[in-house]
């Protein structure tokens, strides 16, 4: 299944006893949506892409706008104004030509949500809105799809996943909406780049991992929990989380 230029491409890859040729084979085959292309997204892509993930989507509605290019790493200067999603999708196709990428110019909502999130292996949430995240987790949830939620503000960034059916969901935690005003978004409180590009390595690592089905009761990763980093300190802590039996998103579900 694998060519002899992947072979090379991936050959430290597949040099690892979790990978080898068949652990490579399963990324080759692997299908995930990406929803945002900014600070969490770009790191995600370039990795997930380099790393042979086989189908990417990548999902954003937004245009480049100089405030992005502070973190946003998959972007020029000369870029600005441009489409984030198309973008995207051309530098990670020069990146590994071997895989198969497409972008979409459009915001996920309640309508399209189910089209573009049925089907995929994996979804990763990196967006900077609340009504994306929980939208991404309610969905997912009904689906059965399972996802990795993450986030950063200032020195602090988040993530967590979820297979439905096994782990506590997004809305377990935070259960409903936060008020329009209550959480500040990056473009009012502000974020260290590096933020983007720690947390969204972590989301990236954990992705493969999952796909690999290293991700095990034993060793869950951040299935089922959330991890946080506050970079003041570079102390991460690792909350397991608890299912709300009311949960709106996942109560239906039946768990392992
Ligand atoms: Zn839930």
């Amino acid at each position: 299944m694998l060519t002899p230029p992947e072979i090379s491409r991936y050959s430290r890859n597949i040099l690892l006893d979790e990978v080898k040729r068949k652990g490579q084979e399963t990324l080759k085959s692997s299908c995930v949506t990406v929803i945002g292309a900014g600070g969490l997204g770009s790191p995600v892509l370039y990795y997930l892409a380099a790393a042979g993930v086989g189908k990417i989507t990548v999902l954003d509605s937004d245009t480049i706008d100089t405030t992005n290019l502070q973190r946003q790493i998959l972007f020029k200067h000369s870029e600005i104004g441009l489409s984030k999603a198309t973008l995207a999708k051309q530098r990670i196709q020069e990146l590994n030509p071997f895989i198969e990428i497409e972008s979409v110019s459009i915001r996920l909502n309640e309508e399209n949500a189910d089209l573009f999130l049925k089907d995929n292996d994996l979804v990763l949430e990196g967006s900077d809105n609340f009504e994306t995240k929980f939208l991404t987790n309610d969905i997912c949830c009904k689906l059965g799809v399972p996802l990795l939620i993450a986030g950063i503000l200032r020195f602090d960034g988040s993530v967590l996943g979820v297979r439905p059916g096994i782990d506590p969901c997004y809305r377990c935690i935070y259960e409903t909406l936060p008020p329009s005003n209550a959480i500040p978004s990056c473009s009012e409180a502000g974020v260290i780049g590096g933020m983007a590009g720690i947390i969204g390595s972590i989301q990236a690592t954990e992705a493969v991992k999952f796909l690999l089905g290293l991700v095990t009761k034993d060793s869950p990763g951040v299935f089922g929990s959330i991890l946080q980093l506050d970079a003041k300190s570079m102390d991460f802590h690792k909350v397991s989380l608890l299912r709300r039996s009311d949960c709106k998103s996942c109560s239906h579900l039946q768990y392992e």
